[in-house]
């Protein structure tokens, strides 16, 4: 069952055309993961599914419906949650008060409910609840980033390069938690150049060079592959 999918996707900058038909599934409470170099089109990827930029062409489909169209607050309503690459936490406030941004479109009662829940996923969070996120670690930024997309209680999360940046030991936790978001039935799409982590953990994957799918398969298989070891893995 198709949680997203992208068909024949193309995304322009003004004239530059940075998607040249992108087609992709993610099924439901499937990790799958985009990896590729800088430059490759990842992020320009995950914004063409929030509808910024929009799609110059092609359907994007979440959940059987036609949302290629759709302004990025309706698509935000509709069950995905983003983590941006960086975490675009907000610097000056509190863990708490960060999360409660994530909760925006959530009744008060379900907002204490699900900032329960990110606590308990996240002990971390809870122990430094009214810390000011600027002055966090890394790896506590990362965690917020993703408690405080988990406060739309998404159906699927889209994570971009959650693991940019921080030391191996944190790399491990975060890739933890992404398995453990599975495990509780949220589908995750994640987009990431460590690609080692990103293939082990995922169902499937999908390898994007210059705006096109080179190739797709299950996580392991591309792990193994010859041509994704010489390229993405350090042979
Ligand atoms: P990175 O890992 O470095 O973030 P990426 O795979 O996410 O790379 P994108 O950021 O999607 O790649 O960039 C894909 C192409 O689109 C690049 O050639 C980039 O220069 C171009 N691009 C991205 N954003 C814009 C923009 N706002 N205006 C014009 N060109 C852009």
């Amino acid at each position: 069952m198709s949680m997203l999918v992208l068909e024949d996707v193309h995304t322009h900058y003004g004239k530059i055309e940075a998607l040249h038909g992108v087609s992709v599934e993610v099924n439901k409470g499937e990790i799958v993961s985009l990896i590729g170099a800088n430059g490759a089109g990842k992020t320009t990827l995950l914004m063409t599914v929030c509808g910024s930029p929009q799609a110059s062409s092609g359907r994007i489909i979440l959940e059987g419906r036609d949302i290629t169209r759709d302004p990025t607050a309706n698509i935000m309503r509709s069950g995905i949650a983003i983590v941006p690459e960086g975490r675009r936490i907000f610097s000056s406030l509190t863990v708490e008060e960060n999360l409660q941004m994530g909760g925006f479109f959530k009744s008060n009662a379900e907002n204490r409910k699900s900032q329960d829940h990110v606590y308990s996923l996240f002990p971390r969070l809870k122990e430094r609840e009214f810390q000011r996120a600027g002055t966090m670690s890394g790896g506590e930024q990362q965690m917020l980033a993703i408690g405080r997309a988990l406060m739309s209680k998404p159906k699927m999360i889209i994570l971009d390069e959650p693991s940019l940046g921080l030391a191996p030991l944190v790399i491990k936790q975060i890739f933890e938690i992404i398995g453990h978001l599975r495990d509780e039935g949220i589908t995750v799409f994640l987009v990431e150049q460590n690609a080692n982590q990103a293939l082990s953990l995922a169902d499937r994957g999908y390898v994007l060079e210059t705006g096109r799918i080179r190739l797709h398969d299950t996580g392991a298989n591309l792990l193994a592959n010859p041509d994704v070891r010489a390229a993405y893995l350090g042979g």
